[in-house]
């Protein structure tokens, strides 16, 4: 911890010839790259998305029991007064419910609970039936609304949790804010979800390795990204359950109640990172043809997915057969999805 609290808010010349600010926010690391030139500026700006990180989770986080979306779950039943802020990502995540069919659900965090994901107690056995089928119906995010700045979760018992739109939503508002001070080459990273526009000092891109999930000190490919691409992976290998020996990731499956399993990554480009966040999210839990499908639909998406399962797989949407580039020793393992 004290190593992690030292590097929070330090500034570095960092790799492909940049220069990076890093800082600890939303319970994760965020880097900003830029090339050296505009280092100057880029620490300008550090004080302005310092603020707007810190009033994100001070709007979002299920962690404070002073935050907008804590008192929307300890009001359940009522209209709760909220910032446009949130109330502009509640309606966000309503339209990825409904484009998903449910299997992204901004009302899961019962389930999650339950689970023992998010630091409670893990049950000592799988659930059963009888005590996920109650959970079940309280999840149901049809009975979440918005209206201008007011959310109501329309039963006791229900509770919000925008986890899987909210890193997403706070790249974009820090890359938004590097471009009005005149940066456009810039990487921004929240945890695992980024986005890039120009390049770095050294070439006109950006480089990202995708990580094997099977072997987190190796990559499987890498991804040129420039012009404002965002991308996010889900995964199952940074945060998982284990009970009895069998593995869950930290996405549940708000229809079945059960943790995730048969999935190890996914990987969304998209041209914002909220997209990109909230499909990956999605994409984790649907079937992957129907996931392939979903992307496939949208402008500027694509996906890349591995199973959980060996020999390792890497299936990719039209879009992303494009733009992955394999590792040598990975591309046998490439399928078209
Ligand atoms: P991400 O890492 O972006 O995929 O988001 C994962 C987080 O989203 C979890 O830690 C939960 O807080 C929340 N979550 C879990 N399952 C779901 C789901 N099916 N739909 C929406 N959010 C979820
Ligand atoms: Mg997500």
């Amino acid at each position: 911890m004290f190593l992690l609290l030292l590097c929070a808010g330090c500034r570095r010349p960092g790799r492909q010839g940049n220069h990076e600010w890093n800082g600890l926010v939303m319970g994760t690391y965020v880097t900003i790259s830029v090339p050296a030139t505009d280092a100057d500026r880029l620490d300008q700006a550090v004080p302005e998305i310092k603020q707007a990180l810190e009033a994100i989770e001070a709007d979002l986080s299920i962690f404070r029991p002073d935050s907008e979306v804590s008192r929307i779950n300890s009001n359940a039943g009522s209209w709760v007064e909220v910032s446009t802020q949130t109330a502009h990502l509640v309606q966000q995540s309503l339209e990825y419910a409904r484009l998903s069919e449910g299997a992204f659900n901004p009302a899961v965090l019962p389930l999650i609970h339950a689970w023992g994901l998010h630091g409670a107690q893990a049950p000592p056995q799988w659930l059963n039936e009888a005590t996920l089928a109650p959970l079940r119906e309280l999840v149901d995010w049809r009975k979440l609304a918005v209206e201008s700045n007011r959310v109501r979760l329309a039963a006791a018992g229900m509770q919000l949790d925008l986890g899987a739109i909210a890193k997403g939503y706070a790249v974009d508002l820090c890359y938004r804010m590097l471009h009005a001070r005149s940066m456009t080459n810039i990487m921004v990273n929240l945890g695992g979800d980024l986005r890039c526009s120009g390049g770095t000092g050294r070439n006109p891109y950006w480089i990202v390795g995708v990580r094997n999930p099977f072997n987190r000190s190796q990559i499987i490919g890498r991804l040129l990204l420039s012009g404002g691409d965002a991308v996010s992976t889900s995964g199952n290998y940074e945060r998982f359950i284990e009970i009895d020996g069998r593995r869950g990731a930290h996405i549940i499956d708000p229809r079945s109640g059960y943790p995730v399993e048969g999935m190890a990554g996914v990987t969304v480009l998209a041209a914002d990172s909220l997209t990109a966040d909230a499909l990956s999210t999605a994409l984790f839990v649907m079937e992957m043809q129907q996931g392939g499908n979903l992307v496939n639909s949208m402008d500027n998406c694509a996906a890349l997915f591995v199973p959980d399962r060996q020999p390792l797989e890497i299936y990719l949407t039209p879009g992303m057969r494009e733009r992955f580039v394999p590792e040598p020793a990975f591309a046998a393992a490439v399928r078209q999805l």
